[in-house]
């Protein structure tokens, strides 16, 4: 028997699928299948890196070559040449799902150099913060009494996390120019948002993005003591200023619940988990063919393939979580605009210009998706509105 929730949710779906058109929708679906299959990819790369340089006997050979055991010189160069070797492989990956994908489905902006040109200058400032953590970790592998290694771990993915939590307003502007916004009633509203969530404001930012992509998206990224606001040029060309406040409201529902503090002391304890079952693999399989157990360099193509696969198993886990994370900050969003019609128009202006479905099957949006799918998200801000009698208008 079909509940009410159903037919409210499947005649939500037919509306926006029609909304999109059968072209549009047939990408949205396209988009969803290479999803999967990069999950899957994701799963079988590691195994590539494991097989180049283990049964070769190459990561023996380079481990011997640089004296990656005995001179931390040595091992930072080992570390740094995997890395690369890691980076090179999943180059064509990359251009797949990053670039060739986008251009499929309308998305992309950029020339194939200009994409490149961005990916090298993301790796060249990711492969030596990666390649000094790792060294962090063999410098605890080799140093510490085994009892201190869990400590030791902890100590090593807190300064992981700082350090890719701090640089991510860097990513973001290696990749796209940004600008202030000029728009004082813009800014306004959205300082009084600020003002009313009680969350310091330090400016509001505009991404240059449509230059290279047609999607779009919104951020609070830290500035100083306080939080700034950046936004995608293609969000601010296609929704209303209303719709743009509810955006933001969600974010910031993220900050007063301490959603990314939450996320990364989870993170924290799961990562210093996977190291333990690293170290122990590494204990029972890292003695093979020349191989001398955790503390050889030369075993680490094996413990980015352990950390890889205990990553994507527990990603699943954290998705469930990060669901309920993101229908909070919702209904957070629709309290403190009290617009819950803007907040549909901005999920609606989100699912045409990032070609996403408004539901995709049941088991693709439990294991893959860390945010509902739109549609979801609407039905529950409908009912939050009705309960609270907000509906449509501002109050
Ligand atoms: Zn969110």
């Amino acid at each position: 028997m079909r509940t009410e929730t159903t037919v409210e949710l499947d005649a939500l779906i037919r509306e926006w699928e029609a909304e999109l058109g059968p072209d549009v929708l047939a990408q949205a679906r396209y988009q969803e299948r290479m999803r999967v299959v990069r999950f899957l990819l994701g799963l079988v790369m590691p195994l590539v890196l494991v097989v180049v340089w283990l049964p070769t006997g190459w990561a023996v050979a380079l481990r011997e070559r640089f004296l990656g055991n005995t001179s931390w010189w040595g091992t930072w160069a080992v570390l740094l040449v995997i890395l690369l070797s890691e980076a090179v492989l999943a180059l064509p990956f990359s251009w797949y799902f990053d670039f060739h994908l986008e251009n499929r489905l309308g998305l992309n902006r950029q020339s194939l150099g200009g994409w490149l040109l961005d990916e090298l200058k993301q790796a060249m400032l990711a492969i030596p913060l990666q390649s000094l953590l790792f060294l962090a970790l063999y410098a605890v592998l080799r140093l510490l009494p085994p009892r201190w290694l869990l400590p030791g771990f902890a100590g090593v993915v807190a300064g992981f996390l700082a350090v890719f939590y701090l640089l991510q307003p860097v990513f973001l502007r290696l990749k796209f120019k940004t600008e202030p916004l000029d728009d004082p009633d813009l800014e306004a509203r959205i300082r009084q948002l600020f003002e009313k969530a009680g969350v310091p404001f330090a400016g509001l930012s505009v991404v240059k993005a449509g230059e290279k992509t047609a999607r779009s998206n919104a951020a609070l990224v830290p500035r100083g003591v306080g939080t700034e606001v950046v936004l995608f040029d293609t969000l601010l060309e296609a929704m209303t200023p209303e719709a743009i406040e509810d955006v933001v409201a969600h974010e910031l529902g993220h900050k007063v619940h301490r959603d990314m503090l939450k996320l990364m002391v989870v993170l924290g304890v799961v990562l210093v988990l996977a190291l333990a079952v690293g170290y122990g693999v590494l204990r029972w399989a890292g003695t093979w063919d020349g191989l001398q157990g955790p503390q050889d360099v030369a075993t680490f193509p094996l413990l980015t393939a352990v950390l890889a696969w205990l990553g994507a198993g527990f990603q699943i886990l954290l998705n469930a979580y990060m669901r309920r994370v993101e229908f909070a900050a919702d209904a957070y969003a629709v309290r403190l605009t009290g617009n819950a019609a803007a907040f549909e128009e901005a999920m609606r202006v989100l699912v045409k210009q990032n070609k996403t479905l408004p539901q995709p099957a049941l088991w693709v949006e439990r294991l893959l998706y860390n945010h509902p799918s739109p549609a979801r998200r609407v039905q529950a801000v409908r009912r939050w509105a009705a309960r609270q009698g907000t509906s449509s208008a501002r109050p």
